[in-house]
């Protein structure tokens, strides 16, 4: 693809981020790292190879064909299905070995079934036991847990080899949510316990992701799960700010720029408008540049108006509305700066040349770095650099 408008992966910080959130991990915890959604758009498999290359145990994935693209790939790793799937998806995660999150009796029943009919030998498919202890999505509650993984541990086919649960606001330094999370913290180990108590091993737990890796270094258990840092950006508000304030030394770059290219500069008298709507209308002379990029790619409507975009190490404003698959710039009247085919960085880590990072067009969209990152559509070519 010879598109201008691509994500570049700047691999070298990736691996910086992976480094550096093994270097915050006390000796034997296991690093699992979030590979669901393309890793969070920035190519799964290119992750994976590198998670894999410095020792990362575990991936996590959020669809069987998630896995099973990586397994094709040939990643080795364990990989933990973090979302439910349907009976018709079950016989793939034997077939691939994908670990599933697992919970309630009548669906640990209906997938051991499915295993007895699917393995030939006594093969037993690992499976963890997600718990729920607050966030209010999946999992048996921790009470349950004992007799859940006597359950599983009954079955032919089946090996409770892990636990895991996840925190909701864990994000957050409201002395009432570092106490919520606490609170989960605290049931979980019961639910552990539980297990325990029945004689039966739990396997590798875990708790945290991103922002308790960061913040709450004693709730590590056997393993992490490290999604957003992974790619450089902060969880919300466990900033570099913040952890350089609790004398905590921890470093990590953005990994993708989203550039493009400028396709045509147009002289704008004063008073012309600019895209649907007329919403922007030149207050004087000026010139335009128009960009092949719009929501399509994942460049969100609602950036405009407020979206500045870096152009020969300057910002210039994206006028009137962002289109499906182009936007306008006011670069100024015969601005030196800006010639026709000039790179234009939307955002990206500092070695891009970009002034923006994911975060900041997050806070322009009234969203999360997250879903600025998972937006990037099919049609943006990932580059690695
Ligand atoms: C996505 C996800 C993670 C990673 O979350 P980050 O905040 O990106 O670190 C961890 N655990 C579960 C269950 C998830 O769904």
């Amino acid at each position: 693809m010879k598109r201008c408008t691509k994500a570049v992966i700047y691999k070298d910080n990736l691996e910086y981020n992976i480094k550096q959130i093994l270097n915050v991990l006390k000796p034997g915890t296991k690093l699992c790292i979030a590979v669901k959604a393309d890793s969070y758009g920035h190519n799964a498999i290119l992750t994976s190879q590198i998670a894999q290359k410095l020792g990362v145990e575990y991936l996590a994935i959020a669809t069987v064909d998630e896995g099973i693209e990586l397994r094709k790939a040939g990643i080795k790793a364990n990989l933990l299905l973090l979302s439910l799937c349907i009976p018709d998806e079950f016989t793939e995660l034997f077939e691939y070995d994908i670990t599933p999150l697992v919970f309630g009796k009548e669906y640990i029943k209906l997938f051991s079934d499915v295993a007895d009919s699917y393995y030939k030998n006594d093969k037993k498919l690992n499976v963890q036991l997600a718990v729920d202890t607050g966030m209010g999505r999946i999992g048996c509650y921790p009470e349950e847990a004992g007799e859940e993984a006597v359950l599983i541990n009954s079955s032919n086919h089946l090996k409770l080899s892990g636990m895991c649960t996840h925190f909701a606001v864990s994000d957050s330094l409201a002395e009432k949510n570092q106490d919520f999370t606490k609170e989960q913290y605290k049931a979980f180990v019961n639910a552990v316990n539980y297990v325990k108590d029945k004689g039966i091993d739990p396997g590798v737990c875990s708790c945290a992701a991103s922002a308790a890796i960061l913040n709450n270094p004693d709730m590590h258990f056997d393993m992490v799960r490290s999604g957003i840092i992974t790619y450089g950006y902060y969880p919300d508000e466990i900033t570099k700010e913040y952890l350089t304030k609790i004398h905590k030394d921890f470093d990590i770059k953005p990994v993708l720029a989203f550039q493009t290219q400028v396709v045509a500069i147009r002289p704008f008298p004063k008073g012309k408008s600019v895209s649907y709507g007329r919403t922007y209308i030149c207050k004087k002379d000026t010139d335009i540049a128009v960009l092949p990029v719009g929501y399509a790619d994942g460049l969100l409507r609602r950036f405009s108006p407020g979206l500045e975009v870096t152009i020969n190490g300057k910002n210039y404003p994206v006028c009137g509305r962002i289109c499906m698959d182009q936007c306008m710039v006011d670069i100024g009247k015969n601005n030196p700066d800006v010639k026709l085919w000039d790179k234009v960085l939307i955002f990206g880590p500092k070695e891009s040349g970009a002034l923006n990072d994911a975060e900041a067009l997050a806070k322009l969209g009234n969203t999360i770095s997250y879903e600025v990152l998972t937006s990037l559509t099919k049609r943006v070519e990932r580059v690695i650099e």
